[in-house]
């Protein structure tokens, strides 16, 4: 199938960034920016950290951007210090949360098995559709094992069945280092990665869901990228906390 029959989907990973006022003034300066022509035809997710999120799910009520949460934890409640739940993201107003980033993987030692859960107790959930990030560091992509990498993540995050879900693939080498993956090295990630769905779930489970492109996206690099025809739209850190910078990347995919 090809990008043409997938809406764009465009994410802002806000991580650890803001407060509160910037985040309502971001929120407003979003919508006046969605609101004035020509009209963009992309579905835009902002995740906020979750102190913001009451704020965000205010400021875009009546919107048609979503709310997504950066993480949570596979269980439902109880004694976990520090984490979040899909029933307290969905209560707060998320409609998405991340699952298997990067920076969770590499700062807080989560495996595949782990990411696997979070995708089953949001699929779970049912509210919350999972954002499943995956990638490879520079040296696996140096040692040839980047296909194998994303083979081996993929698998572990849907173990769970899945329902509805969108792919991030994000080479780790790529992530806030300015180093954007060329569209030729972006295509043939998510071309794998859509053939890998295909064989997993089937044809149609597969068509549905949207493969974005994330690691130093930016307005100039954007229009490119989106032009492959497995790339259905970007998950954005460092640009997007720019609500310009955001807007420019919505435009140039919708
Ligand atoms: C991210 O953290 O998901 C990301 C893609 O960050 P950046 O755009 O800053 O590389």
């Amino acid at each position: 199938m090809s990008a043409e029959r997938r809406r764009p989907l465009i994410a802002a990973n806000w991580k650890m960034n803001l407060l509160k006022a910037d985040a309502a003034e971001y929120c407003r300066d979003l919508r006046r920016g969605l609101a004035a022509p020509p009209e963009v035809d992309a579905r835009v997710v902002i995740f906020p950290s979750f102190p913001l999120i009451p704020v965000v799910a205010r400021e875009l009520v009546d919107s048609e951007v979503e709310v997504g949460g950066q993480d949570l934890h596979p269980e439902e409640r109880g004694a976990h210090t520090g984490d979040v739940s899909a029933p307290q993201l969905a209560d707060a107003g998320c409609a998405w949360v991340l699952c298997g980033h990067s920076e969770r993987r590499q700062n807080h030692g989560e495996s595949d098995e782990w990411v696997g859960l979070k995708v089953a107790a949001a699929a779970r959930h049912r509210q919350l559709t999972p954002l499943i990030c995956v990638g490879e560091t520079g040296l696996e992509r140096k040692e040839g094992r980047t296909l194998e990498v994303l083979e081996r993540q993929l698998l572990a995050a849907l173990a769970g069945g899945p329902g509805p879900f969108a792919l991030a693939y994000e080479p780790v080498w790529a992530i806030g280092t300015g180093e954007t993956a060329t569209p030729e090295i972006a295509q043939e990630a998510h071309r794998y990665l859509r053939q890998r769905m295909v064989e997993e779930l089937g044809e149609v489970a597969a068509a549905v869901a949207p493969i974005l492109y994330g690691g130093s996206v930016t307005p100039d690099n954007a229009a490119g990228l989106i032009a492959q025809p497995d790339i259905d739209g970007f998950l954005v850190g460092g640009a997007s906390l720019d609500p310009q910078k955001f807007l420019a990347i919505i435009r140039c995919s919708g």
